[in-house]
């Protein structure tokens, strides 16, 4: 429960800090309402719970709060709950939190976290045998050219080219078909649904990431 809490903290922290580098925002000032501008007490800062006794509202001007930033603190609570023991897997998680709210909210990312986040990604190859790697940099060179080209028809954004390749070098290529099937599948079920012209694909890809990671759990649970 403990884990659940924090996780929620460091996913509200992750989206405040992300919407103020989006709009150049000073880092340090206090929260406030983005409506009213009202400084925040802390009793409404507190994750989750501070949502729901305010009804989803802003308590100085009843505005409606952003509902993303309760699915994100849930998200990021469940993150920390389920894979409290895995460093690597929560760095990712945790960026790929901070790039979808920047992608859900204007469609464009912070590009230098995503690519920062791709390169230490790469440090966790270290388990693929040598044997492997001739292959592992043919395939890699192959889906880079793809994307190219998939950015460069417009297809795709060229913020989701580094969290892809982060995708890549963090899964099996099995879950990384299956994280890139969830994503496309659920983009296009919200697309249908809500009628949308574009979408921001990072918080699809993310919830793919995810959900691939707890499939084993809940198959084979410990
Ligand atoms: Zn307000």
């Amino acid at each position: 429960m403990l884990n659940f809490i924090i996780g929620s903290c460091i996913a509200s922290f992750c989206s405040c800090l992300a919407e103020r580098l989006l709009i150049n925002e000073n880092l340090f000032t206090r929260s406030h309402c983005a409506t009213c501008h009202h400084q925040l007490a802390w009793y409404n800062l507190i994750p989750i719970i501070s949502y729901c006794l305010q009804n989803g509202l802003c308590s100085y001007c009843q505005t409606k709060i952003p509902k993303h930033l309760i699915l994100v603190e849930i998200f990021g609570g469940l993150s920390l709950m389920l894979f409290a023991h895995q460093m690597m897997l929560l760095w990712l998680l945790f960026s790929f939190i901070f790039l979808s709210v920047q992608d859900y909210l204007t469609q464009t990312i912070n590009i230098w976290l995503a690519w920062l986040t791709c390169l230490i990604s790469l440090l966790q190859l270290n388990y693929h045998p040598q044997t492997a790697w001739l292959f592992w940099s043919l395939s890699t060179f192959c889906l880079s050219s793809l994307l190219f080209l998939f950015i460069k028809q417009q297809w795709l954004g060229s913020g989701d080219f580094p969290i892809i390749l982060t995708l890549w070098f963090s899964l099996s290529l099995k879950d990384f078909s299956l994280c890139l099937m969830i994503a496309s599948c659920c983009a296009i079920l919200v697309l249908f649904f809500f009628k949308l012209k574009v979408i921001p694909l990072i918080p699809f890809l993310t919830l793919g990431y995810w959900l691939v990671n707890i499939l084993p759990q809940v198959i084979n649970p410990q």
